[in-house]
């Protein structure tokens, strides 16, 4: 399975991003960035920002990949393909 379609199927049992607009795409997308923020600054200072239930960087990392698939998917891109065209075009570099 790659990632993209462990995306889809993470957006199938999540129903309500399925059909999302690009737009509100790449605004799940920023909310997931800023969760990020929110368990790393949980972590560091024991600060409540915005929701006590982000305290896994690696889970809200984890989130951000999946809005990237999601953003990807409402702009018609295969992004597995556009990651590999991108690491073999940087990894030949050298
Ligand atoms: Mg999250």
């Amino acid at each position: 399975m790659n990632y993209r379609q462990m995306f889809q199927r993470y957006s199938i049992n999540k129903g309500w991003i399925e059909h999302a607009s690009v737009d509100d795409s790449i605004l799940f997308l920023c909310s997931e960035v800023g969760e990020v923020c929110d368990a790393r600054l949980r972590g560091n200072t024991s600060l409540i920002r915005n929701n006590e239930r982000e305290v896994d960087i690696g889970d809200e990392l984890a989130d951000v990949v999946f809005m990237a698939f999601k953003v990807a998917d409402a702009l018609s891109l295969n992004l597995d393909g556009i990651i590999m065209e991108k690491f073999n075009a940087k990894s030949s570099l050298r």
